[in-house]
């Protein structure tokens, strides 16, 4: 499944344990790179976004209270210690225990703190020309999956690894923020399109702690084991230190034995800026998560749960959480992801809606005073039709969509075995298996999957 050849250049010590040259040359590669691709939008206290979003748009930018806990109703077990017994490896450790801060070479002055915020004094490596203090926040463009770079003065972190073959983009990220190790990895929940990359970015990047809720695969377990790494499981009320940031887990308050509706939920603040990292949480969870941003302030960014399926990121939570800017991380898909259902109710809440299929790498930056930009590896429209298959206009097209239409990654929609039709790589419509335009590709789906997501191809006339 790996690379071999990347895997002959680790072994001969030219990738990625890379001299420090050959870093800084990598780095300095793709700053530029970045920066002449990069739409810059000044967001200005996400004012910008709010302008556009209707009601509750609070231009002011209230900060929110950084570090506000979430209401002790939701506290229960802060952190189960059971490490599964599978992770022989597991050094189970409190979960409220802050994060230590891991001095860089280059240490600059000690970060000013945000407003309210307990951040112990971590040297901000301005590698990216990030002040000291600030936080950010990549969404990097893996295709079908997430993958969530956080960084805060000498901190970083990485929720999700995307799907198998998305280690160099994430790398690239990695890089660019001048990142030399990671200090921790978040693990969503198991699906492939999460973990895919991920064992391999463990054994390479060594984070010292992995936050989870429930049991790693067998090969994720043997990576983390292999790179020294503390497996912690955490359940909704846990607080965790992420540099200058704040972390708190939403959910799960439990596990369910679902592992998208067991999805970590991490609910971050950063310069009185809040982001919300749902994985593919779902159902019941969803709604938990809802209940509890309702008694705070709007979330600033949502990163919209389970690739934009239908059935998550209901109507109900959209208006409890208020989401300013909303991310799909998304790609080339035979789920019909992002469905034309959720995007449109994102748009209904007033929600700017961006995807990594179409806008490319999403990179925002909370200034320790709250101030936030966002660029992107793109285009710098944000989606405003809830059509079909987000991307799909824009380039992205042709990008393997495999033979998975009845594959269990994403799951939760097939069931019913009802009437299959078929779909194209790059095509919106969907059709009847003897139309002409399969030629190219040909992916079955589910009648009851199609429907929302594609239009019935007006050729073949297939069943509707
Ligand atoms: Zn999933
Ligand atoms: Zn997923």
């Amino acid at each position: 499944m790996w690379d071999d050849d990347r895997e002959e250049r680790v072994r001969r010590g030219t990738a990625p344990r890379e001299t420090a040259p050959c870093r800084m040359a990598r780095l300095l590669a793709a700053v530029t790179l970045a920066l002449s691709l990069a739409v810059v939008v000044l967001l200005a206290g996400c004012g910008s976004a709010a302008t556009n979003s209707g009601p509750g748009a609070d231009a002011s930018g209230g900060p929110a209270a950084t570090g506000a806990a979430p209401p002790a109703a939701s506290g229960a077990a802060s952190a189960a210690t059971e490490a599964p017994s599978a992770q022989p490896t597991a050094e189970p450790s409190p979960a409220r225990t802050p994060m230590t801060p891991r001095p860089t070479p280059t240490g600059t002055a000690p970060s000013p703190t945000p407003s309210g915020a307990s951040a112990p004094g971590d040297a901000g490596k301005g590698a990216s020309g990030a002040s000291p203090g600030a936080t950010t926040v990549v969404f990097v463009d893996v295709g079908q999956g997430d993958a969530t770079v956080i960084r805060s003065g000498s901190w970083t972190g990485l929720i999700d690894g995307g799907p198998a073959g998305s280690e160099p983009a994430i790398e690239a990220a990695l890089t660019t923020l001048g990142v030399t190790r990671l200090s921790a990895v978040v693990v969503s929940h198991v699906h492939a399109d999460h973990t895919g990359g991920l064992t391999r970015l463990v054994g390479e990047w060594r984070p010292r702690t992995a936050y989870m809720a429930g049991a790693p695969t067998a090969a994720l377990a043997g990576a983390l084991s292999g790179a020294g790494t503390a497996v912690v499981q955490v359940r909704s009320g846990a607080g965790l230190q992420f540099g200058a940031a704040r972390a708190e887990v939403l959910s799960p308050a439990g596990l369910s034995g679902d592992a998208n509706s067991d999805s970590v939920v991490l609910r971050l603040d950063a310069g009185g800026k809040s982001f919300l990292f749902t994985g593919d949480c779902t159902g019941p969870n969803e709604a938990a998560v809802g209940s509890i941003c309702a008694r705070g302030p709007p979330i600033d960014v949502l990163k919209v749960a389970h690739h934009g399926s239908r059935y998550s990121t209901s109507a109900g939570f959209l208006g409890e959480a208020r989401p300013k800017v909303a991310v799909i991380c998304v790609g080339p898909n035979s789920y019909g992801h992002p469905t034309p259902a959720t995007v449109g109710r994102l748009l209904a809440a007033g929600s700017r809606v961006y995807t990594t299929w179409k806008n490319g790498g999403i990179t925002f930056t909370v200034s320790a005073a709250g101030a936030m930009s966002v660029s992107f590896g793109r285009s710098s429209k944000p989606v405003k039709k809830a059509t079909a298959a987000g991307g799909s206009a824009e380039g992205g097209g042709g990008a393997a969509a495999g033979a998975a239409a009845a594959g269990a990654v994403a799951g939760g929609s097939t069931a019913s075995g009802g009437t299959i039709v078929y779909i194209t790589k790059t095509g919106e419509c969907y059709h009847a298996g003897g139309c002409r335009y399969l030629s190219g590709s040909r992916i079955p789906i589910t009648l009851k999957d199609a429907r929302g997501a594609y239009r019935p191809c007006s050729v073949c006339d297939p069943p509707i």
